[in-house]
């Protein structure tokens, strides 16, 4: 009777062993790979993640105004590999543990999550360009932030002017 009495209080002291869903969230392992997910704020549209992923589970349509790209991740064509996440180089994309994919077949071509990414501007002509997330440069810790977003045209007008410049003083020197 002693042993069971032990085992008693202990498992009691001990709580619940099986999984609490559905009144609480359920546990997922580590590395769980749930939903992709897609974060706008990191995204430079370099469009790898729609490269790699074999199922064509990422869309990159262009806005019609040329303000950006609206980015649609299809959960139901996903097939979980996680390759977007893997090349995505900003990190913009990721692997979630959200494994709630149940829903009703009339919202099959609604389910989904869109996004929008707004084009950048050029910090000296305007142009419109890739977009440069501050997230990124603080990220990349680039060595020139003020370069780094520039249009290619001004990037390499600052190159040149650089270049000139750095001549013109080591021409001055050895006179
Ligand atoms: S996890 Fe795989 S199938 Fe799903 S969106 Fe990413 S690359 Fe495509
Ligand atoms: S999510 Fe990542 S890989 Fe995809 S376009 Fe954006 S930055 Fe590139």
């Amino acid at each position: 009777m002693l042993p069971f009495l032990k085992i008693m209080v202990k498992n009691l002291l001990k709580g619940p062993s099986t999984d609490p869903f559905p009144f609480a969230p359920a546990k997922t392992p580590k590395r769980f790979r749930g939903c992709a997910s897609h974060d706008e704020s990191k995204c430079i549209l370099c469009g790898i993640c729609k490269h790699v992923c074999a199922a064509g589970a990422i869309q990159m349509r262009a806005a019609e105004d040329g303000s950006g790209v609206e980015y649609v991740l299809w959960h139901n064509s996903c097939v979980f590999c996680g390759m977007c996440a893997h090349y995505c180089p900003t990190g913009a994309v990721t692997m979630t543990d959200n494994w709630h994919l149940s829903h009703l077949a009339e919202e099959k071509y609604t389910f989904c999550e869109t996004s929008f990414v707004a084009f950048g501007e050029c910090s000296q002509c305007g142009a419109r360009i890739q977009p440069r997330p501050q997230v990124i440069v603080d990220q990349l810790g680039t060595r020139s932030p003020d370069r780094f977003l520039l249009c290619p045209k001004c990037k390499r007008e600052s190159q040149v002017k650089h270049a000139t410049d750095k001549n013109l003083i080591q021409l001055r020197e050895q006179q």
